[in-house]
């Protein structure tokens, strides 16, 4: 059997981790749904698809990471998404507890969906987590201890690249390669 966790990890956190060791060991394979691969550098988003692959690897290393595009356009943009996620990931069955791609996966695939277990979301959530690295508030014990420093790197990356992504402190104008204001 092969399982598919489907995320955006914008970032990866220590929810998503304890899904991963939880469920992993009921499958033969099981691989990780890199979403919204087309989005990186904006708000809901900051992290390319590289990047959250690679602090994803920092964890687990032997672990398949594949990315998925966002679908917008065409007749039903979000059968075709789901079509997408069961074509490249070829699983048996997929991971989620967003609502939206649940109800995609049995509408549109054969995949078996289970709706795994949840690990105190209302601490360990990605929105909390770049709300607080916006803030400038502690990040850190959010995210697993594996992980922690590729995501910082991240973070300083975006920062000293000047794209204006609300960050304070720290952001600088000064730093700023093109047009921000
Ligand atoms: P996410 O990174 O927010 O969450 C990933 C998974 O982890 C979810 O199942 C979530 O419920 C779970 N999770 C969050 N906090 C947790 C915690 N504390 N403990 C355990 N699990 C926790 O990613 P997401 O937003 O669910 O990703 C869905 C992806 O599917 C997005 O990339 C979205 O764009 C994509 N999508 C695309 C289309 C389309 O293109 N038409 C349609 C639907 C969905």
């Amino acid at each position: 059997m092969r399982g598919v966790y489907i995320g955006r990890f914008q970032p990866f956190h220590k929810g998503h981790k304890q899904v991963v060791e939880r469920y992993r060991k009921e499958f033969d394979e099981f691989l990780i749904a890199v979403g919204s691969a087309d989005k990186s550098r904006e708000e809901r988003n900051p992290l390319t698809p590289e990047e959250r692959k690679e602090i994803i690897k920092n964890c687990f290393p032997d672990i398949e990471v594949i990315e998925i595009e966002d679908i917008e356009e065409g007749e039903d943009p979000d059968r075709d998404w789901a079509k997408e996620i069961e074509g490249k990931s070829l699983a048996d069955a997929a991971l989620s507890q967003n609502d939206l791609v649940k109800e995609l996966i049995n509408k549109h695939t054969d995949l078996d969906l289970i709706e795994h277990d949840l690990f105190d979301p209302e601490i360990y959530s990605g929105t909390e987590v770049r709300r607080r690295i916006r803030s400038g508030e502690e990040w850190r014990y959010l995210v697993p201890k594996c992980c922690t420093e590729a995501v910082a790197e991240k973070v300083e990356e975006i920062k000293e690249s000047g794209i204006q992504y609300e960050f304070k402190p720290g952001w600088k104008k000064e730093n700023a390669f093109h047009g921000t204001q």
